[in-house]
């Protein structure tokens, strides 16, 4: 089938053209993202293959259905970047990646939590201008801690496994119990009894209009002075302006982002030579107990060899007709 891939940058190549050697679609790159400008790009493609900042509203949608396209194929597990309304009434089906390293990103989650921790950033800068005191690096054992984890599906269960590992107490809130977190001992509560009780709090549900800014003003103030706050799903779990707030008075005493609500174009650029227009980011970037890292949690090389056969083989069934199982119907959107 003849694929038109977006947001191609090298490394995607790198994994799709070897896996494509079993598939033989013919694929066509395209390096900037898919939006209302580069959407004439795929006229004539029967199928496109996109990220997560690629932007598939209703315009983009019909554009692309009136220039023949009839799949989208998503590289990734995420599809609120994606009008599925939309998708639906034109026609189009969509196709995701859905857990193709839960732990790809749990383990990038567990790295944010501990170089917060113990100031790992902050030092490597230090020693290298040979500055060796501690003062301002003081840490705390994870051993005890409570982690308060919001959604529990893939990440957010490879999650809580590492975290047993630590000692850490483990709590969820999750519109439904995953067995093998009660299992290993995972203790659900209600949100806000979740931020009062949570000494970390971390974010592994999907961005719907119903967590859009689940973490506000109001949710802030409910947690522990101190909190440290992770968010590696989706940068519009939080109203980054509150959280700007509650770092400022003392809140939030650590921060964690992979993913923040004005990433698209900014993130996986390198703006170094750039002016950075964003006054929000830029704020965010200036504070010492906050670590952004530009939406990389799913990257490693088996994640990115899972999402690539994936991807493909989803675009395979659709060819013959079939349903891959990785469709993403309106129900996603009900349940
Ligand atoms: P999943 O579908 O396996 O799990 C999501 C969980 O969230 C489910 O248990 C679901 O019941 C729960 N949930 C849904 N609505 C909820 C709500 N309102 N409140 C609480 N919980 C709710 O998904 P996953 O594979 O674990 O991925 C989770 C998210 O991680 C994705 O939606 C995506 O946004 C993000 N993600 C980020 C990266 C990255 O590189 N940073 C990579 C992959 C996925």
């Amino acid at each position: 089938m003849r694929v038109a891939v977006f947001s191609a940058k090298s490394y995607v190549r790198e994994f799709l053209d070897p896996a494509n050697a079993e598939f033989g679609h013919e694929l066509v790159y395209f390096e900037p993202s898919l939006d209302c400008a580069t959407v004439p790009l795929a006229a004539g493609f029967p199928a496109v293959c996109v990220f997560v900042n690629d932007r598939l509203d209703r315009a983009v949608l019909e554009r692309l259905a009136e220039g023949g396209t009839r799949l989208v194929a998503l590289r990734s597990a995420g599809f609120n970047n994606v009008d599925l309304v939309a998708a639906a009434e034109l026609g189009i089906t969509i196709t995701r990646v859905p857990a193709y390293s839960p732990y790809a990103i749990a383990e990038h989650t567990v790295g944010l939590i501990l170089a917060l921790n113990r100031g790992i950033h902050r030092a490597f800068a230090r020693v290298r201008d040979r500055n060796f005191a501690l003062g301002g690096l003081l840490g705390f054992d994870l051993h005890g801690r409570t982690v308060g984890i919001v959604g529990t599906g893939a990440i957010g269960s490879a999650l809580a496994r590492i975290l047993t590992g630590f000692g850490c107490n483990l709590l969820a809130y999750d519109k439904h119990e995953n067995p093998d977190c009660v299992l290993a001992g995972v203790k659900y509560m209600e949100l806000n009894e979740l931020f009062a009780a949570s000494d970390i709090i971390s974010l592994h549900c999907p961005l719907t209009p119903e967590t859009f800014h689940l973490i506000d003003a109001e949710a802030l103030e409910q947690m522990k002075p101190g909190v440290m706050l992770i968010n590696t799903s989706r940068g519009a779990l939080i109203d980054t302006q509150a959280v700007i707030d509650a770092l400022k008075n003392g809140r939030v005493g650590y921060l964690g982002l992979d993913v923040y609500e004005e990433e698209a174009g900014l993130f996986s650029e390198d703006l170094s030579d750039e002016i950075v227009l964003d006054d929000v980011l830029m704020r965010l970037l200036t504070f010492p107990n906050v670590i952004v890292t530009a939406h990389q949690a799913y990257f490693t090389s088996d994640a990115l060899r899972t999402i690539a056969e994936v991807t493909l083989a989803n675009v395979s069934a659709f060819e013959r007709s079939e349903k891959s199982g990785n469709e993403v119907g309106l129900e996603r959107i009900r349940s």
